[in-house]
C-alpha cells in the first residue's frame, strides 16, 4: 500500500470516529459555517467539538507547518483529507479570512514573531478577522488611501475611516492599509499593519444593504496607537503585501461565489437549479416543460461544473504552495459573474413569487431568493470590481499597453 494511500484509510477512520454524525451534510458556507472569534456564539455544541478536535489536528489549516497550528500535510495528503470530508459530506471546521485572507500572507510576509502570536489563534478559531483596504474616495483606486499613520516612538498613531469592512462589528482583529508617507508615488508610503480591534479609539458603525441586511461596517480609526512590530513586511512596503493579499482573496471569492452559492450549497450544490425548475415550472417526457428554460439551466450546470473544475485545480495547486497571480483575476470575474447568472435564473423561475419581501404567501425559498439575487449584485464589486479585474487581465495577462 502506498503511503497515500495509508493515509486515506487513517484519515477515513479518524473521521469517522471523531466528527459529529450530527453535522453531516451540513454547509460550511457563510451562514452556517464557523468563522469563530471571540464574540463567537455556537449554534450547536457538535461545531464546537467538531473545530476543537480538528483544531487539535491541525486539520481546520492542513498545510500550514504544524509550529503554527497547521496540520503540516502535502498538497497531495491535503487533496486526500478534502475528498475524504466531502464523502463523508462533513463541513469545514472553520471559516474565515483569518485562513483565506491574512493567515496565508503572514505565512508569505510575517516575521517569525507575528507567525507564532497570530496563527495558532487563527487555527483555533480563536481571533476572527476583518479586512480595512477601502475608504471613502478609495475603493478601485485603492493606492490613493488616505488613513494616516503618524510614528511615535515605538508606535503608529492612527486616524482615518475605512469602509465596507466585512463583519468589522464581529471581528477582534483588522489588517489594515495605511499612509505613512505622502511625499512619494502614490503606491509607495503605504504600510500593512495589524489592529486589535479592542484598541482605545476604533470604532465600527454598520452599514445597511439593499438585502435587508448589514454585513459591512464604516470602521474609524481615532489616535490609535498600534505598535511599529505589528507592520507586516516593512514600513512603507504594504502595497506588495496588499496585491499579495488580494490573490488569495479573489481566488476565494471566486470559488464561494462562482462554484456553488450560499443557499445552493445549502440545498445540495449541482443539480439544485433543475430541482427548482422542475418544481416550479413542470416537467414533460422527464424534462423540463419550458425549452428555453432548459436550455439556459443545461448551460449553466454544465459551466457551473467546468468551473469548479477549474477552480479545484487553483487551489490544488495553492496548497502546493504555489501563489495567485493574474489568474485569480479571471476567476474573480468569471465566478462572481455566474454566481449572478445563477440567481437570475432562479429568480426567473420563480417568476411573481421572487417580488416578495416578507410576509405570508411567500416561502423561504421565494424569499431567500429574493435577497440573495440582490445580494448577488455585490459580487461584482467586492474584492475588486469586474472593470479592474479586466484592467488587470489586460496589462499583466494579455501584455497590452496601459
Ligand atoms: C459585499 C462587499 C463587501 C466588501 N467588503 C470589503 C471589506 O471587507 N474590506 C474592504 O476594504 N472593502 C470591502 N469592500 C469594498 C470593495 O473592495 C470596493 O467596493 C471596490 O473595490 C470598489 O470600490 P468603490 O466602491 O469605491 O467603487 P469605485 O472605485 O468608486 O468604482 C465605481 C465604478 O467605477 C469603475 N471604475 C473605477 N475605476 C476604474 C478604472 N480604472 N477602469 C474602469 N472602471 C473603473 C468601477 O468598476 C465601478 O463600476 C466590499 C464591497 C462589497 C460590495
Amino acid at each position: 500500500m502506498s503511503d497515500l494511500e495509508a493515509f486515506r484509510r487513517e484519515t477515513r477512520a479518524w473521521l469517522e470516529a471523531n466528527a459529529p454524525k450530527s453535522l453531516a451534510g451540513i454547509p460550511s458556507n457563510d451562514i452556517e459555517g464557523v468563522w469563530g472569534g471571540k464574540k463567537w456564539v455556537f449554534d450547536h455544541p457538535d461545531k464546537k467539538l467538531w473545530l476543537e478536535r480538528m483544531a487539535e489536528k491541525g486539520w481546520t489549516a492542513p498545510t500550514w507547518p504544524v509550529e503554527y497550528g497547521g496540520g503540516g500535510l502535502s498538497s497531495a495528503e491535503a487533496k486526500i483529507l478534502a475528498q475524504e470530508m466531502k464523502a463523508l459530506r462533513l463541513p469545514a471546521p472553520l471559516i474565515g479570512f483569518g485562513l483565506t485572507m491574512i493567515g496565508p500572507t503572514l505565512l508569505r510576509f510575517g516575521n517569525e514573531a507575528q507567525k507564532q502570536e497570530h496563527l495558532p489563534k487563527i487555527c483555533r478559531g480563536e481571533i476572527r478577522w476583518c479586512q480595512g483596504y477601502s475608504e471613502p474616495g478609495s475603493g478601485s483606486d485603492l493606492a490613493s488611501l488616505q488613513t494616516k499613520a503618524v510614528r511615535d516612538g515605538d508606535h503608529f498613531v492612527i486616524n482615518g475611516t475605512k469602509v465596507w469592512t466585512s463583519y468589522a462589528d464581529e471581528a477582534d482583529w483588522i489588517f489594515a492599509l495605511v499612509r505613512n508617507d505622502a511625499s512619494g508615488k502614490k503606491q509607495e508610503g503605504i504600510t500593512f499593519i495589524l489592529i486589535d480591534m479592542d484598541d482605545p479609539g476604533v470604532s465600527v458603525s454598520p452599514i445597511l444593504l439593499i438585502s435587508g441586511k448589514s454585513p459591512f461596517c464604516e470602521t474609524h480609526f481615532k489616535d490609535v496607537r498600534v505598535p511599529v512590530t505589528n507592520v507586516v513586511h516593512e514600513i512603507g512596503a504594504g502595497w506588495t503585501v496588499a496585491k499579495a493579499l488580494l490573490g488569495h482573496e479573489r481566488t476565494m471569492i471566486a470559488d464561494t461565489f462562482g462554484v456553488a452559492s450560499t443557499k445552493a450549497r445549502a440545498r445540495g450544490a449541482r443539480g439544485f437549479l433543475p430541482e427548482l425548475a422542475a418544481s416550479r415550472t413542470g416537467e414533460q417526457d422527464g424534462r423540463l416543460a419550458d425549452a428555453v428554460l432548459r436550455d439556459q439551466v443545461a448551460a449553466f450546470e454544465m459551466e457551473s461544473r467546468a468551473f469548479a473544475l477549474t477552480v479545484q485545480r487553483t487551489k490544488d495547486a495553492a496548497r502546493a504552495g504555489h501563489q495567485p497571480g493574474s489568474e485569480s483575476s479571471m476567476f474573480k470575474i468569471y465566478g462572481t459573474e455566474l454566481n449572478q447568472r445563477r440567481y437570475e435564473l432562479m429568480v426567473r423561475i420563480l417568476g411573481p413569487d421572487a417580488l416578495g419581501w416578507e410576509g405570508p404567501g411567500f416561502d423561504e425559498t421565494d424569499l431567500e431568493t429574493t435577497r440573495d439575487w440582490l445580494r448577488s449584485r455585490g459580487n461584482t464589486i467586492e474584492g475588486g470590481t469586474s472593470e479592474v479585474q479586466l484592467n488587470i487581465i489586460a496589462k499583466h495577462v494579455l501584455g497590452l499597453p496601459a
